[in-house]
């Protein structure tokens, strides 16, 4: 594999841009529209700067990196060279069905498909193209340069081979791939989201507030992050969706997610992103403050 095609350049496609890049790969970097690009650029490069400023990368690194990025606004254009895409678009099934049926009639017939998605199944995904065996997940975490693990997800046809590339892969751009079935959730976000979605039926029910379950979490389990702050930072738009996949998916009661987070996304609480979730958040600042909401 030399040429990888990454479409997206949101939040997860730069920072999957960024690490093949810096390992040697040729990238084309694919989005909707130039502002989107000239944006995921930006974040690479101010990440790399970064990289170099903590020496954890050379001046040199940077350069040959950003050297190894290519842009386009068109699929057609951006795969046709690609031995391997790697698609990490909206998390939307119509929008994830339309890119593949796109990227199998461009891409190289010898090309693996990757998708990044969190929740939405590898199966449906290969079942709009011809080469459901070279259909795969390759599920980075967030933020990709720093997060270590890749969960490698087969499809019902995934081939030994096209799991064996990429798990090769994931090695030399030194990440540690995992390998899991084809599951709603699959196993990080069945596991993480109960979790999450238990933390917010903790506060709901009045049981303890936003730092105390967060505390409790941290201190008490050792987990860097609390809960109730980690969906924040994930996004509560993106929890619901991947606990209604879970619901849905199982058709068990025991993912129904909380009615609050219902109320929150619905309310535009996103998290992060808006500014507003269970804490609130100032540009440039790095206190974590409780929303008002939730503050006692
Ligand atoms: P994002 O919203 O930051 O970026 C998505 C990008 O896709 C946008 O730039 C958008 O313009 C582009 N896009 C949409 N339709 C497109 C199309 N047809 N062609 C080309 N580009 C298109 O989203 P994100 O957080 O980077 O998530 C991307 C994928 O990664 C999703 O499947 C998500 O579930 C998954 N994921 C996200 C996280 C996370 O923490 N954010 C973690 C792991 C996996």
């Amino acid at each position: 594999m030399q040429k990888i095609a990454v479409i997206g350049s949101g939040t997860m496609g730069n920072g999957i841009a960024h690490v093949v890049a810096q390992y040697g790969y040729s990238v084309t970097l694919i989005d909707i529209n130039e502002a989107s690009l000239a944006k995921g650029l930006a974040t690479i490069e101010k990440n790399l700067t970064r990289q170099v400023e903590k020496a954890t990368i050379t001046a040199a690194v940077k350069e040959s990196a950003l050297a190894n990025i290519v842009t386009a606004t068109s699929v057609k254009v951006g795969v046709d060279n690609a031995d391997l895409v790697i698609e990490a678009a909206t998390e939307n099934e119509t929008i994830k069905l339309s890119l593949f049926k796109e990227i199998d009639e461009y891409a190289p017939a010898s090309a693996i498909l990757a998708s990044n998605t969190s929740s939405i199944s590898i199966t449906k995904i290969a079942s709009a193209t011809k080469r459901p065996e070279k259909v795969i997940g390759m599920h980075f975490m967030n933020p990709v340069p720093l997060m270590k693990l890749v969960e490698v997800i087969r499809g019902y046809s995934t081939s030994d081979e096209t799991t064996t590339q990429v798990f090769e892969l994931s090695k030399k751009l030194e990440k540690i791939p995992v390998e899991v079935n084809d599951y709603p959730g699959f196993v990080a976000n069945r596991i993480l989201m109960p979790m999450i979605n238990e933390a917010i039926y903790s506060l709901y029910e009045g049981v303890a507030g936003v730092s105390e379950i967060d505390t409790v979490m941290k201190l008490g389990m050792a987990h860097p992050m609390g809960p109730l702050q980690l969906a924040d930072f994930i996004g509560l738009d993106v929890c619901l969706s991947i606990l209604q996949v879970l619901h849905s998916g199982f058709g068990n009661p025991k993912y129904a997610p909380c009615p609050l987070l219902v109320n929150m996304v619905q309310a535009g609480s996103k998290g992060v992103k808006t500014g507003q979730g269970f804490y609130q958040y100032t540009a440039g600042s790095k206190e974590l403050r409780v929303a008002d909401r939730f503050r006692k």
